[in-house]
């Protein structure tokens, strides 16, 4: 379960919205759109006032020179800001279809002049938090009304997780956000490499292994270390994500040791040291401390 109210977000109306997903099963995606309006405190109450007055709130209205955020629903329930396509209920595809409108014009991208700063960023925290992933599926925005480089395929809006322009939703027409820069939302909330502390992966071994199945001492940190093991084959999937460091994951990182790491003898047991622990972090985006 991903981020259902963003705190760093001021709410905005009566926090309700939309309704259930109709296809909860596929990806999550994200809709960017923009008011067609300019950007202050004023437009923020005026536009976000006139968004709700007609019906059309999507989940997200962002000023993007001042880096105010404000919510007007729960990300896990649909929007109003998409038309359908036919039958097909656009505001509710995917497990969530996170629609955010940019208080800018789409005839003048904003990442060309906006801020962004940490209110984008818990935006862009809980986005992610979803599992949608920094892509644009459908690829190139539309650059004016009516632009066919702008691709509105059913196929990949039914079937890929990501980012979408309303211009690459099909059954729509506008053609807002603009030919804003992709990577430039990407970049402005970089992923923080996690981090695991050897020091307590030495203490949770000393102090799961003896206590009764399933006690955690560091259980974010040991499930990094165990979905990394996970990876490699060596844990079953089973045991993979309970955050424990029980026998069965110290068996997993001996395998590790013999099989990757190729070392033998006491090299190869015991408890984990910072070179092997290391050689496992450059394997899988995580970062080890002493
Ligand atoms: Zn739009």
């Amino acid at each position: 379960m991903g981020e259902i109210w963003i705190k760093e977000a001021e709410q905005l109306g009566d926090g309700s919205i939309g309704g259930a997903m109709d296809s909860p099963s596929s990806p999550g995606r994200v809709v960017w759109h923009t008011t067609e309006s300019g950007h202050g405190d004023v437009s923020f109450t005026n536009v976000g006032d006139y968004l709700r007055s007609i019906g059309a709130e999507p989940h997200i209205l962002y000023d993007p020179t001042t880096d105010r955020l404000g919510q007007y629903g729960p990300l896990n329930q649909s929007a109003r800001a998409l038309k359908n396509d036919g039958i097909s209920r656009t505001n509710r595809t995917g497990r969530v279809c996170i629609q955010i409108e940019v208080l800018a014009r789409a005839s003048k991208p904003f990442t060309g002049y906006w801020k962004p700063g940490k209110n984008f960023q818990a935006l862009m925290r809980a986005i992610r938090s979803w599992g949608v992933p920094d892509v644009f599926p459908a690829g190139a925005l539309a650059s004016s009304y009516g632009d066919t480089r702008a691709s509105r395929s059913r196929t990949t809006w039914a079937t890929k997780g990501g980012h979408y322009g309303h211009s690459n939703v099909p059954g729509n027409d506008h053609w807002d956000p603009g030919a804003i820069d992709k990577s430039a939302l990407f970049a402005a909330a970089p992923v923080e490499t996690p981090k695991v502390s050897l020091k307590h992966i030495l203490a949770a071994r000393t102090a799961d292994r003896p206590a009764p199945d399933g006690h955690t001492t560091y259980p974010a940190e040991v499930k990094l270390v165990e979905a990394a093991l996970k990876a490699e084959g060596f844990l079953a999937a089973t045991y993979a994500s309970d955050g424990s460091w029980g026998t069965r994951t110290d068996a997993a990182y001996d395998r590790f040791r013999r099989e990757v790491l190729k070392l033998t003898g006491t090299d190869a047991t015991g408890a984990p040291g910072l070179t092997s622990l290391k050689a496992l972090a450059a394997r899988h985006n995580f970062a080890v401390i002493a």
